[in-house]
């Protein structure tokens, strides 16, 4: 199970979640192997592709037997860290935010949002699905070194302040839900998630180019 993660391509990784939840349910129901058809069903990515993303972590899948569940498994939780639990911080309660703090992000993956930041007294104090709101002067004074993980849900002209601050605080890696573009130094990374082009991709994608049946 050696394996030299920069070896792994970035399209890959980014898959790397999907197949760890949808292997760690089978895993949880006490099954033993996984063919690449069933998985490429679930997790709706073609089955050559997921045999070459396979591959590289040594995953090689026998015909006729698929792939052994428990292998990937513990792959998956060293590669994805899961036996640790990276924290986060969120930063604007908004509606959006509140949603995020409500969701249980913990089910399926060890990631935890520990505490949130809002500018408005109104919503500081609050403790908002278990999770505790401070006022956002106070992010230098909280943030330990544990929190490595922002969620930005603030207005997109906040965005890039609000960035530098966190950043400043010790943040690597970033999810803006803005949609601002934010700059950031080399050793941050940002995902940028932004729901009014996504939902707008889609209906575009829609028109343009409908869904063959035969692959439904
Ligand atoms: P959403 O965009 O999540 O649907 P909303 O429409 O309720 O939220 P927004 O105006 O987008 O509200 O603001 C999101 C949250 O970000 C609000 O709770 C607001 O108080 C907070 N916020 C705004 N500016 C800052 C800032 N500079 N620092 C921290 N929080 C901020």
């Amino acid at each position: 199970m050696e394996l030299d993660q920069n070896k792994i391509p970035q399209a890959t990784a980014k898959r790397l979640p999907l197949y760890y939840r949808f292997i760690n349910n089978l895993h949880s129901q006490g099954k033993q192997r996984v063919s690449s058809k069933e998985l490429s069903e679930a997790v709706k990515v073609d089955s050559a592709t997921i045999r070459r993303d396979f591959s590289y972590f040594g995953a090689l899948g026998k015909k006729g037997y698929g792939y052994n569940v428990n292998y990937l498994v513990t792959f998956f939780r060293k590669t994805l860290d899961q036996d640790e639990t990276t924290k986060v911080a969120l930063i604007g309660v908004g509606n959006l935010g509140t949603a995020f703090l409500h969701y249980n992000f913990t089910k399926n993956n060890n990631t935890k949002i520990e505490m949130a930041f809002d500018a408005n007294a109104e919503k500081i104090g609050d403790d908002i699905g278990g999770v505790p709101v401070y006022h956002i002067d106070e992010v230098e004074e909280r943030l330990n070194e544990d929190v490595s993980v922002a969620i930005l849900t603030v207005p997109a002209q906040a965005a890039q302040a609000i960035a530098d601050r966190m950043i400043e605080a010790g943040v690597i890696g970033i999810l803006n839900f803005t949609p601002a573009r934010i700059n950031v130094p080399g050793h941050v990374r940002v995902h940028h998630i932004d729901l009014a082009v996504e939902l707008q991709a889609l209906v575009y994608f829609l028109k343009h180019y409908p869904m063959d049946e035969e692959e439904v």
